[in-house]
């Protein structure tokens, strides 16, 4: 399941690379090349816009709350979206390419110290370089997806 977001949902977009889905953002505003996008790759659009609700026939996730935590609550609920340990953070948050392990050794140099004492993984994203680790904020995010799954089942 391959996505694009719109404008009005571009932190929903980055949470589910973090999930580990296929989501491109789509800043500007033109609806055609919006929809022409979605239709070339097959994917489904997420959207506040009333407007292009309205349409048939389009692969159409209509996003009702302005909040991120509903948000996200509403796309795993209605798409039955799984949330896959293993697949979180396998994608680069900044271009959505897949990430890939790499030897901790190889980062070395590259990440503070601290980090590179207390965390035994590593991904880098190969198309911009970015090196991913499971972080503080790895917990918090946990913690956040398993109240949403707990909620939908
Ligand atoms: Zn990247």
């Amino acid at each position: 399941m391959k996505f694009i977001a719109d404008k009005m949902v571009g932190r929903l977009c980055k949470w589910l690379r973090i999930l580990g889905y296929d989501c491109i953002y789509f800043k500007e505003d033109k609806k055609i090349e919006l929809i022409y996008s979605s239709l070339r790759d097959d994917r489904i659009i997420l959207t506040r816009d009333s407007m292009l609700k309205k349409k048939k026939r389009l692969k159409l996730l209509f996003i009702k709350s302005q909040f991120i935590k509903e948000q996200i609550e509403q796309v795993v609920k209605d798409l039955k979206l799984e949330i896959d340990r293993d697949k979180l953070f396998s994608r680069c948050l900044i271009c959505n390419k897949p990430v890939e392990k790499v030897k901790k050794e190889s980062v070395k140099d590259r990440v503070p110290q601290y980090v590179y004492e207390m965390q035994e993984s590593f991904s880098i994203c190969k198309s911009c370089d970015k090196i991913y680790w499971k972080g503080t904020h790895w917990n918090k995010i946990i913690e956040d997806l398993k109240e949403i799954q707990k909620k939908n089942n």
